[in-house]
């Protein structure tokens, strides 16, 4: 029986910092209660039960304790590794940008089931995809729709003229893509032709049918995601990656 001061939460873990001698301060983002830090005690020295358990990307089964600031993992079983996947530099920088974004974006004690099912379904992509790069911009596309900050792209975020066979101009203050009629020429905008356009609105859908979820990203319209996402966060994320 979970008590008041104990409970149970599964999550996969984003970051890990140092605290004090031997403890560390964990990262997760939870399917039930959105992000969370949580400190593991004990899981520097050599025989600690936690040891490998609390690895970047595992998600884990946990077991919490209230602390008076912290909460403390009293215990912690990994649901899934993505190990082999991650030590890949690709998948390493891809999983550290969906780990900075996802704690910048979300919030302690707001769970965001969509955001944590995109997480995992990622990862498990990177364990087949050769080029997990080009799988970033449908997450973050999705991550952002989750968050209610889906670009407009079916039509002219400006006049409502459809974009359906026609170029799109990236429009970030007005939230989507403009059409050739409203775009504005003095801004520093992405320019996409109308495949490119097709490729971002099909990156955007929401139906995650198997073909989309591995779909990837035209390099101007993984162009236009990186600006939506870095005009969204008002800064440019820190994770760099090779291209
Ligand atoms: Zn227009």
């Amino acid at each position: 029986v979970t008590g008041p001061r104990t409970y149970k939460a599964s999550g996969i873990v984003l970051h890990a910092r140092n605290l004090g001698e031997a403890d560390k301060i964990i990262t997760l983002f939870t399917a039930e209660y959105g992000k969370l830090d949580a400190v593991a005690k004990g899981i520097r020295r050599a025989k600690s039960a936690f040891a490998g358990r609390l690895e970047f990307t595992n998600e884990v089964a946990l077991s919490l304790h209230r602390g008076r600031n912290l909460d403390i993992i009293t215990s912690a079983d990994i649901l899934r590794s993505h190990f082999n996947a991650v030590v890949q530099p690709d998948a390493y920088g891809a999983a550290h940008l969906m780990a900075e974004l996802i704690e910048s974006f979300c919030e302690p004690d707001l769970p965001v089931p969509e955001i944590y099912a995109l997480l995992r379904g990622a990862l498990q992509a990177f364990e087949t995809s050769p080029d997990a790069l080009r799988l970033l911009p449908r997450f973050q596309l999705r991550m952002l729709d989750a968050l209610g900050l889906a670009p407009v792209c079916d039509q002219c975020v400006r006049c409502g003229e459809t974009l359906q066979g026609a170029p799109g101009w990236l429009d970030l203050d007005a939230g989507g893509l403009a059409g050739m009629e409203c775009h504005q020429a003095w801004l520093q905008v992405v320019e996409l032709d109308d495949e490119d356009v097709e490729n971002f609105r099909a990156l955007a859908a929401p139906k995650a049918t198997s073909q989309r979820a591995t779909l990837t990203a035209s390099p101007r319209a993984a162009k236009a995601v990186e600006e939506l996402i870095s005009y969204h966060l008002g800064r440019r994320p820190r994770t760099v990656l090779a291209q």
